[in-house]
């Protein structure tokens, strides 16, 4: 589609990445998912969605990144079919999307973008939807979507769509380091059916470590039930891990993870300084594209926190 929403959009919105700072595969379920329970924060690495509101009903889809489909395979495009299926909207909509957010990095940019939509265009639309009605939307378009409909930081559960908030009053810094190696979700959830996590300590303390600020605990805690299976497929990201525990001293790193089922890692750092000495480190380090980022607040019912332009209608 040509690119019809530059400079003239209705509303102009980010679209968050988010890293797991604890990821603990439980068991498989009968319908095939995993139960899964894990600690997710939004971070400022983000998507950037521009909005215009057209009255022919149809729903375009413009993009940066050429890799990535512009149909209802496109979680941004599912979302506004969704909506308009749903809840009969005959209006439609022009999305442009600008990625930033690695595509298959285990930063949840699709699921970002897919729940950004929901909740541009339940304002845009102005739809009358009760919070129960989106998330049950969000947790049909995807496990992680619900998460992104609340942002900040949050215990997940289920297959991911149970969503229980937690309190980080101060901001924690990272590195990621988000090496071009896509993984297979599904491939990595599949081979990690024999290591399954029975006790919940460590979800414990990364909450506890998020509640007190306290990088260092928040370091040493850091599990990720996905990433031995992760770095076993992927020799690529075996070597960049490798690499990252060389440097992870030098850097002055409290803890280092791979997000999701990869190919992200993060690194935590105790303040914005010391993480901005590490992303200089790291990228020459590695030779990987890295992100100094910062954890971002809740805009569950604070939607203007994601907002970045709108024009008055
Ligand atoms: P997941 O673990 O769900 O695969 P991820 O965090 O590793 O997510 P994403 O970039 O969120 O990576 O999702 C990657 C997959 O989602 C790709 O198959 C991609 O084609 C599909 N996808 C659909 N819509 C989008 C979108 N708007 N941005 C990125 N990927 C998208």
């Amino acid at each position: 589609m040509a690119d019809r929403t530059n400079g003239q959009a209705d509303l102009t919105v980010r679209a968050p990445a988010k890293v797991n700072l604890c990821l603990e595969v439980l068991g498989k379920r009968p319908d095939g998912f995993h139960e899964v329970r894990t600690v997710m924060q939004a971070v400022s690495l983000c998507d950037e969605l521009e909005f215009r509101r057209r009255p022919d009903g149809h729903v375009g889809l413009w993009c940066s990144d050429p890799q990535l489909p512009l149909d209802e395979r496109n979680l941004a495009m599912r979302a506004a079919r969704l909506l308009q299926q749903r809840l009969g909207v005959r209006e439609g909509v022009d999305i442009r999307l600008r990625k930033r957010v690695p595509v298959g990095g285990g930063l949840g940019g699709g699921s970002s973008d897919g729940a950004v939509t929901l909740l541009a265009l339940r304002e845009l639309w102005r739809l009358d939807l009760t919070p129960q009605q989106l998330a049950d939307l969000a947790a049909e378009l995807g496990s992680d979507i619900p998460f992104f409909l609340w942002g900040g930081a949050a215990q997940c559960e289920g297959r991911g769509e149970r969503v229980s908030p937690l309190t980080c009053p101060r901001p924690m810094h990272y590195v990621l380091v988000m090496p071009s190696c896509p993984v297979s979700t599904a491939q990595v959830y599949e081979a990690a059916k024999n290591g399954l996590t029975t006790s919940s300590a460590a979800s414990k303390n990364v909450i506890t470590a998020l509640r007190e600020g306290d990088a260092a605990l928040l370091g040493a805690s850091l599990r990720n039930d996905l990433q031995d299976v992760a770095l076993s497929v992927c020799g690529d990201l075996l070597g960049i891990w490798r690499r990252l525990q060389e440097l992870k001293a030098m850097c002055g790193a409290e803890g280092l993870l791979l997000s999701g089922s990869g190919s992200s890692f993060l690194m935590v750092f105790r303040g914005a300084t010391q993480a901005n000495r590490a992303g200089r480190i790291l990228s020459s380090g590695v030779q990987v594209p890295c992100a100094v980022v910062h954890s971002l607040p809740g805009w569950h019912d604070r939607f203007s926190l994601l907002t970045i332009g709108r024009r008055q209608l």
